[in-house]
């Protein structure tokens, strides 16, 4: 059902989007959480990454990656074209910059999937307009068992992955926020909590100035 706002409560007060970095090692659920709050949340939209790795079975240029040659992508970097980049498992990866620019002056959010390296890097170049969240697994046995359910990868890229995990884990204090994925729905929520409460952040609400002054006016 949709629901209309009462009649008086206005326009909605213009905002500055944010940039909502989700960052965990591979197997914590990220995927999963990602695609369920673009699913739920409209004002939202995914980041897609520029990577020099080879096209998975199933995946869509344009949609899960653009798939670029290291050629065009060292190009891009001295373009300056990319927010941030950085080379995991042995490939290159990194996030084109007008997307997310246009976005956040339109005042939606981006979200990104994007490693420990890759938000090192935005809080260095847009500390203000960033929220990071750090999502742990409940242990390492449940990271495990969700690693190899992946039929998708080899048996050594899954040992990768695994040792890779330990090295991506040391950095969640980095984070603005950490969620333990124990229960999905409640990772969920907690994420959209955190996206509830960073919207509402009054350097973000670009509007505010004109909609006080208006309410001051009608005093
Ligand atoms: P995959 O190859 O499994 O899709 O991604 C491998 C890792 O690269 C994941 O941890 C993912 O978050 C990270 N990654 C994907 N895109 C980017 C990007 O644009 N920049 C950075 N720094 N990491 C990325």
């Amino acid at each position: 059902m949709v629901r209309r706002a009462k009649r008086g409560t206005g326009k909605a007060i213009a905002r500055r989007g944010l940039m909502l970095v989700l960052s965990s090692p591979s197997g914590a659920g990220k995927t999963t959480l990602s695609r369920m709050l673009l699913t739920v949340e409209r004002s939202i939209e995914l980041s897609i990454s520029v990577t020099t790795r080879p096209r998975r079975p199933g995946e869509v240029s344009g949609r899960h990656y653009h798939f670029i040659d290291r050629k065009r992508f060292d190009q891009l970097v001295r373009d300056d074209e990319l927010l941030e980049y950085a080379e995991v498992f042995g490939n290159f990866y990194g996030t084109p910059r007008k997307p997310v620019e246009r976005a956040l002056k339109q005042g939606r959010d981006v979200l990104f999937d994007i490693d420990w390296q890759g938000t090192q890097q935005m809080r260095e170049r847009a500390r203000d307009d960033l929220v990071s969240v750090f999502l742990l697994p409940p242990s390492v046995g449940e990271l495990a068992r969700r690693l190899h359910t992946r039929a998708q990868d080899e048996k050594k890229v899954i040992r990768a992955r695994m040792a890779k995990a330990a090295d991506e884990m040391s950095h969640w204090a980095e984070y603005d926020y950490v969620v333990i994925n124990r229960d999905l729905d409640r990772a969920f929520s907690e994420v959209r909590a955190i996206l509830a409460a960073e919207r509402l952040k009054r350097e973000r609400q670009t509007g505010l100035t004109a909609f006080v002054r208006g309410l001051q006016a009608k005093l």
